[in-house]
């Protein structure tokens, strides 16, 4: 079996130990958006995930359902959802491995970095005010390329800042 015939299939496994648990159905819908969470890459939000799933899915399903599923599929610790940005965005999740993630204040772009010391620092965290369930790290910055174009923009300001001290002077001369 290829990995990623392997992963759908744990995945698909873990969904129907959940629904099992909790009496839920187990509707075709909820496997199809699975299916597709599965197959996509990176961190995506309920918008556009159902624009993938408008072109990829076996059949239609309302941003609604695709909405309900992840919140399900969250539920069931299948997949992360980051409340950071304006829209949630989720991503696959599956073995509940500590997080850490890199967030561009400017851009919300979100990277991951892997470091295992952090990771088992992560895993080993206990609190008597909170039973943890997923451990999940953010770091909050400014991302190399955003720091990049800021530097260029800032480069821009003060020339053309010089440009007008040099141009007052010079009508000042001119005077
Ligand atoms: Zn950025």
């Amino acid at each position: 079996m290829d990995k990623k015939a392997n992963i759908l299939e744990q995945a698909n496994a873990k969904l129907t130990e959940y629904l099992t648990l909790k009496r839920m159905r187990k509707t075709p819908e909820r496997y199809e958006i699975l299916r597709i969470v599965v197959q996509t890459k990176g961190l995506f939000t309920v918008d556009e995930l159902t624009e993938i799933m408008s072109k990829d899915a076996r059949f239609k399903v309302s941003r609604a359902t695709v909405f309900n599923v992840l919140e399900l599929l969250n539920e069931a610790q299948i997949i992360v959802k980051h409340t950071l940005t304006r829209a949630a965005q989720y991503e696959c999740h599956l073995h509940g491995k500590p997080l850490i993630c890199l967030i561009c204040e400017n851009c919300g772009k979100v990277e991951k970095m892997e470091k295992t010391e952090i990771e088992n620092v992560l895993k080993s965290i206990r609190s008597r005010k909170l039973s943890i369930k997923k451990q999940i790290l953010y770091l909050n910055g400014i991302c190399r390329k955003c720091e990049a174009s800021q530097r260029k923009q800032s480069k821009k300001t003060s020339k053309s800042k010089t440009l007008q001290i040099y141009n007052k002077e010079n009508r000042t001369n001119i005077k």
